[in-house]
């Protein structure tokens, strides 16, 4: 009897299963849709498009809208505009960008400018060649060269000064007859039946205008009001970096990036033109040390001087009495889009990293490389669900690039920060150790982190290969230890 009723009760039990699942994945479905209309009535204005309003107010014909005009906005409205679409770029504020963010550009990123045409933007701007990086640990320091001899002798890092950088591009994009470059700030996005149509916008002069196109791209950087009705924003802020400019000194390492495993985390350093050279210090945790009220040039006098290579030292406390010290708080958001008809996000608005390996403007000049191709067969725009569905193959083709990039910068900031955990020492002790041993134990992980061979599985070998070394290392140390007769605690 009981084997007559075997099949039924797992009939039942698969029946009641799957309404259990059913039940719960629409439940967590209602609740996501629930969040995303949330977050969409704050940032998103529905209209009307019966009266025919659906049409730009000042500029006809217009094929894509861009929010920001900085690394990502100024780029990307200039491969548009060289492919022949009409774009109608608004950025906040056209004035040259002053800032501590993006002026290291790595080789692959250098890459991609070449790849849209862009590269003379780093070229009349004072920016400096980068060859690779110079790390230091306890006094000691490797040399990690980029493994540049496959391609021209112009291939290289560059590093430069931001807003140089992202005023040479406004000024190309500018430049093309069909890319309108206007100053203004985008309020909300316009959306009619679950399509973005365009956005709400102040000009310059304080009037509120709406702009209509059949794609708009939403570059407006680590802080954006609009994504949220985009993504599912999830930005964690490990840390904060504090920067500072070094006037009139050498680094040890010419043309080369100088990371410094301090305590209680790593220091950056690289030149940004001719005579000045950027540092960066990592703060851990979300809260710096008050710079009104001194203790910042405090902390930096006591505690960071005296991990720094003795060639930068005066220099440094020359920066810090100066009194120029700005801060930036260093987010990390992975990529997590509602695809949605009629709107993309690109550059930090869409996904972030720690900015320890630089890695920012190379993910999203990538991207626009990855967006560009996937844009240029389509000559209209306008069937706004179709174009949303093609788009979705931008999220997978950018992931090689992206991810690697990103996954990377996250674990060296682990590993690189100082840990009272013996575990942590010892692995940092043992990616030092690994990076020195040039070759391929060098030239595989800096040409991942900067761009210029971005595949996960080279990635995930390195990962494996540095564990391996580093329990390799504590064998032959506890060995060496029970030889001459000591004993590991
Ligand atoms: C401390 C720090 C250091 C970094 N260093 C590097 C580095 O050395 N190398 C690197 O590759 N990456 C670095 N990054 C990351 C890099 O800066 C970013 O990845 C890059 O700037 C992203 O470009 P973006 O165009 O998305 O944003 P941004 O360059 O910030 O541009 C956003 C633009 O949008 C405009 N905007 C904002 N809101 C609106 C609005 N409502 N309406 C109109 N316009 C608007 C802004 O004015 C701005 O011009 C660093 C990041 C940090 C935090």
């Amino acid at each position: 009897m009981a084997d007559q009723c075997m099949p039924g009760w797992i009939l039942a039990t698969l029946f009641g299963l799957s309404a259990i699942y059913y039940l719960v994945t629409k439940k967590k479905e209602q609740r996501a849709n629930k969040d995303l209309l949330e977050a969409r009535s704050e940032s998103v204005n529905s209209i009307a498009t019966t009266s025919g309003e659906c049409r730009s107010s000042n500029v006809s014909d217009v094929d894509v809208i861009i929010v920001g005009a900085g690394v990502a906005g100024a780029a990307l409205a200039h491969t548009l505009g060289k492919d022949g679409r009409q774009v109608h770029v608004i950025e906040r504020d056209l004035t040259e960008p002053d800032r501590i963010v993006g002026e290291f550009l790595q080789p692959g990123g250098y890459l991609k400018l070449i790849e849209l045409g862009l590269e003379d933007c780093v070229e009349k701007i004072d920016a400096q060649r980068v060859f690779g990086y110079a790390l230091f640990k306890d006094g000691k320091h490797t040399r990690l060269s980029y493994p540049l001899e496959k391609f021209h002798s112009n291939v290289a890092g560059r590093s430069f000064h931001n807003g140089r950088f992202i005023q040479r591009m406004r000024d190309k994009a500018a430049s093309l007859p069909n890319v309108q470059l206007e100053q203004g700030t985008v309020i909300s996005l316009l959306e009619d039946k679950g399509t973005i149509r365009g956005v709400q916008y102040k000009t310059k002069d304080g009037q509120e205008l709406k702009a209509f196109a059949p794609l708009t791209i939403v570059c407006d950087g680590c802080f954006s009001n609009l994504r949220r009705s985009l993504c599912n924003p999830k930005v964690d802020v490990p840390s904060c970096f504090v920067g500072m400019v070094l006037e009139n000194c050498q680094l040890p390492c010419a043309n080369h990036a100088h990371v410094i495993l301090g305590d209680p985390s790593p220091i950056l350093m690289y030149p940004i033109s001719s005579t000045e050279v950027r540092c960066l210090v990592d703060v851990p945790g979300q809260k710096v040390p008050s710079i009104s009220s001194g203790e910042m040039a405090k902390y930096l006098k006591t505690v960071v001087a005296p991990q720094l290579p003795p060639e930068v030292y005066d220099a440094f406390l020359a920066a810090v009495d100066k009194g120029n010290i700005r801060t930036m708080p260093n987010r990390s958001m992975p990529a997590a889009p509602y695809p949605t008809p009629g709107a993309l996000l690109m550059g930090d608005a869409f996904n972030m990293r720690h900015p320890l390996t630089g890695g920012g403007m190379t993910v999203a000049l990538s991207d626009i490389v990855v967006l560009r191709n996937l844009l240029r067969p389509l000559c209209n725009l306008n069937d706004a669900p179709t174009l949303c569905k093609y788009l979705e193959s931008f999220y997978t083709l950018r992931k090689p690039v992206a991810s690697t990039i990103n996954t990377l910068a996250g674990a060296l900031y682990k590993v690189f920060c100082a840990s009272p955990d013996q575990a942590m020492k010892e692995m940092r002790q043992a990616c030092f150790d690994y990076l020195s041993l040039g070759g391929v134990f060098s030239a595989g992980p800096v040409s991942l982190l900067s761009g210029l061979n971005p595949r996960p599985l080279s990635l995930v070998a390195h990962f494996f290969a540095v564990a391996i070394y580093g329990v390799g290392r504590l064998f032959c140390h506890s060995l060496h230890l029970n030889a001459s007769g000591l004993e590991l605690d």
